[in-house]
């Protein structure tokens, strides 16, 4: 058993559902013991694997309010890796979090929506684009919607106090190909992997790597999970050992 870690933002407005959600869904998948931190089996438990970073770049993860309970939910990788530079809030098109719109507003910050692929054409339209960082001093924050992809959509669609921001075009993925993904995942980019490609952009090349690291140790472990059998431990593991 680890010791308690400090919270993140993230676990805190995952306790803060919990205590909302309705007792059918908690018993939902209740045949697996699983570990309360990572929601993943206990015999599969990647909090072992969890390196603490810091970076120059910060994200605003605003999500769904289905997807924080969901054991499948890759935002969350984000937070655990960098609990000091990870806002997490829950979407609300009507009542955006007060200190979500202060973050919005700070002159020291570059806000940049992440709005997967495939909408950057339609976003185009009406947005600004961003492909290089400029080194101006600011704070580079990348807002994440993270949903399923149609809820994605909703976020950006309808949240009007995001109507001023660019969006950031992201680098192609390096090809390292997460296999594992695609078993269990759309062909869509995770909201980690496109947090690590955002990493990728500002240059910080070390923490995009430890990113997609955890997130193909979790997408391991979560297979595992699924498969009722430990997960085998590999060179990605003592990437990670070598962090922690
Ligand atoms: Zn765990």
């Amino acid at each position: 058993m680890l010791p308690a870690r400090p919270l993140n933002q993230f676990l805190i407005l995952r306790d803060k559902r919990l205590a909302e959600a309705t007792r059918e869904f908690l018993a939902r998948g209740k045949s697996v013991v699983r570990c309360k931190d990572c929601a993943l089996a206990a015999h599969a438990c990647i909090c072992s694997w969890r390196p603490t970073l810091e970076s120059r770049s910060e994200f605003i993860l605003l999500m769904h309010r289905d997807e924080v309970l969901k054991p499948t939910n890759t935002g969350r990788l984000i937070a655990d890796l960098l609990p000091a530079h990870t806002h997490v809030f829950c979407w609300s098109r009507t009542e955006p979090d007060p200190a979500l719109l202060g973050l919005l507003s700070d002159p020291q910050r570059r806000c940049l929506i992440v709005f997967p692929e495939e909408a950057n054409e339609a976003a185009a339209k009406s947005r600004q684009l961003v492909v290089e960082l400029p080194d101006d001093g600011k704070i580079n924050t990348f807002v994440l919607l993270d949903g399923t992809w149609k809820q994605s959509g909703r976020m950006f669609h309808l949240s009007r106090w995001l109507d001023d921001f660019p969006c950031v075009v992201l680098p192609e993925a390096d090809g390292r190909g997460y296999a594992v993904r695609k078993s269990h995942q759309d062909n869509y980019l995770s909201t980690a992997e496109a947090a690590a490609l955002c990493l990728q952009l500002a240059n910080e090349q070390i923490i995009a790597e430890a990113l997609g690291d955890y997130f193909e140790v979790f997408n391991l472990h979560y297979l595992a999970t699924r498969a009722c059998v430990p997960p085998q431990k590999g060179e990605v593991h003592a990437r990670l050992a070598q962090l922690l």
